[in-house]
């Protein structure tokens, strides 16, 4: 057993040290004005990354929840929800609004393919459905949408929108006022590099005028109440407090850095991955373009057992990665390259993963991932 703890799934990410700091300094209060001031600050920084000068809410819990709260606040039984899926959080997202009465209208994709906006505009106007769910970045499958595009036409047809970004915010560019999103979803765990516990809404001014009409229970979730407790720097009910001072951390070296530049590094770290990917000879499964920048999805060689290389990674290289789903968890694995991830990690995970291909009697080069790893890194980042 490596004493090496790499953590590159999509989702929970590593953290900087820094944040782990934050996160080990003795507890505050949740209505104590050093609670205030750091709450304040981390709202702050919140908008700015969602580019948004709408009301940011901060729930402790999982994007799933967040995402709960989007569908409590908005929408009534019955109300007809149109739900675009390529993959499980699409899925997901259909099934959650199914169990709260709502009609639903599927836009369903097979796994791996990208949602069309043109596709979207004739859904829309043959269901005339109100509200429309989006995923901007699929981490089962590494698809990342053109959500400009599909949201312009969400627009167009006068539908609100909710945005799935819990794996795409901070990685890749959201623009949630320029391209007028009403609802942003998102978690701490991924590319905001803060442990799991935290989820962020943004909500526009269309979205708070939908939440007078809608009729679904709400206590938890209210959004009216988390809006009124946070005007005062707190919430309604016990936050995760070391994890909102460890999330202003992150977001302080995020922000630092810029967000220019942290999507940089991810289209870096994607080119770099598939191109170590690509040098061992085996098939890619999530796009191979620079906006599919929040992981790399590949296939194993025919035969070779997707879950035994994860295992081999993880128990002899310390390297944790994601696996695959339904039928190709035989054959699918996902390497996560969201927040703070550095090229020697993906050219480690490389290197570990073709020495174990080897291991399983797979015919390879061995030695060419990681410097076809490193030569596109530095191709992406001087450009
Ligand atoms: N949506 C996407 C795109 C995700 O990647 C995830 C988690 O991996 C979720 C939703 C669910 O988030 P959570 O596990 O924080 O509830």
């Amino acid at each position: 057993m490596s004493d090496r703890r790499l953590l590159l799934t999509p989702g929970p990410t590593p953290v900087p040290p820094e944040v782990l700091h934050a996160m080990a300094e003795p507890v505050i209060h949740h209505r104590s004005p050093d609670f205030a001031a750091v709450f304040r600050d981390v709202v702050a920084r919140l908008r700015e990354v969602f580019r948004t000068q709408n009301d940011v809410l901060v729930f402790t819990a999982s994007g799933t929840g967040a995402f709960e709260s989007a569908i409590v606040n908005l929408l009534s039984p019955g109300d007809r929800v149109l739900a675009v899926s390529c993959g499980e959080f699409g899925t997901r997202w259909q099934r959650m609004a199914a169990a709260f009465g709502c009609e639903v209208v599927p836009l369903d994709y097979p796994w791996g393919e990208t949602p069309q906006p043109s596709h979207l505009r004739e859904s829309l106007a043959a269901s005339g459905a109100g509200t429309v769910f989006l995923v901007h970045s699929e981490t089962s499958t590494g698809v990342v949408s053109d959500l400009e595009g599909l949201l312009a036409v969400c627009r167009e047809a006068g539908a609100l929108t909710v945005v799935d970004a819990v794996s795409s915010l901070g990685a890749v560019p959201l623009e949630t006022d320029a391209w007028g999103a009403d609802v942003v979803v998102t978690g701490s765990q991924k590319a905001l590099m803060t442990p799991p516990g935290l989820a962020f809404v943004a909500v526009s001014e269309e979205a708070w005028r939908r939440r007078e009409t809608g009729k679904l229970p709400r206590f938890y979730w209210d959004w009216a109440a988390m809006r009124k407790a946070q005007e005062k720097g707190s919430t309604p009910f016990t936050p995760a407090t070391s994890t909102v001072v460890a999330l202003a951390e992150a977001l302080r070296l995020l922000l630092e850095d810029g967000l220019e530049a942290a999507f940089a590094r991810h289209v870096a770290l994607g080119r770099a991955c598939r191109a170590g990917i690509k040098a061992m000879g085996l098939e890619l499964y999530s796009p191979d373009e620079d906006r599919a920048a929040v992981l790399t999805a590949a296939l194993t060689p025919e035969g070779v057992d997707a879950v035994a290389l994860r295992l081999a990674l993880r128990d002899r290289h310390g390297i944790t990665i994601a696996g695959g789903h339904g039928d190709l968890v035989a054959r699918l694995f996902r390497i996560g390259h969201i927040g703070y991830v550095s090229i020697d990690d993906i050219a480690s995970a490389l290197t570990a993963v073709e020495e174990e291909l080897v291991a399983a009697g797979v015919e390879l080069e061995p030695g060419v991932a990681a410097p076809a790893a490193r030569g596109a890194f530095g191709t992406a980042a001087a450009a």
